[in-house]
């Protein structure tokens, strides 16, 4: 929990996002973010939105880092940890990336039909991932059957769609088999 979150007692009001638009949010409150009362969901959006700001600026400045003084390393030895900065930082950049679209998928889920919360949010982030991660193994797939010889310069092109295929079927799978575990 970040210094900007305060616990407010539960059910004190609704949350306050997009309270100014036509879809407000329908959770009560449990903490504050900012003086704002906001529900759990919400709240841990904007945490993971800071963490991604965080990380943005860090890819961004590697990136330029890159093209400055990386490039102009004549001797090897700053380029090569250089690259051990880059691909820690890429990695980071895009698990929070995945982290922050899950949390959002799950923020604006509208309720069940019961109206009671059917998921912990540790398990609803859970199911998001594992339904994101299946998914984007599709769209690579897709992606780069789609894409032209000259752009994605390949050698092996069809074999890393093959690859792809099996790990969107395994991803499917294991999305499918928490789902069973959730009783959903
Ligand atoms: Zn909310």
């Amino acid at each position: 929990m970040s210094e900007n979150v305060t616990p407010t007692p539960e059910g004190t009001s609704l949350c306050q996002a997009g309270s100014k638009t036509d879809h407000p949010c329908w959770r009560e409150t449990t903490t504050t973010y900012n003086g704002t009362p906001y529900c759990g969901e919400h709240v841990r959006l904007f945490e993971i939105g800071e963490e991604e700001d965080g990380w943005t600026y860090a890819l961004r400045s590697v990136e330029e880092w890159f093209s400055g003084p990386v490039e102009e390393d004549q001797w090897g030895q700053f380029e090569r940890l250089a690259w051990r900065v880059r691909e820690e930082v890429r990695r980071e950049y895009a698990q929070v990336s995945a982290r922050a679209y899950a949390a959002k998928m799950l923020a604006d889920q509208g309720p069940s039909e019961s109206g009671e919360p059917t998921l912990t949010p540790e398990q609803g982030e859970e199911l998001a991932r594992l339904m994101i991660r299946a998914d984007s193994f599709n769209d690579a797939r897709t992606t780069l059957e789609d894409a032209p010889a000259d752009v994605v310069k390949m050698r092996n092109k069809w074999v890393v769609i093959d690859a792809l295929v099996v790990a969107h079927e395994e991803a499917n799978k294991k999305f499918a088999d928490y789902k069973e575990e959730l009783g959903l």
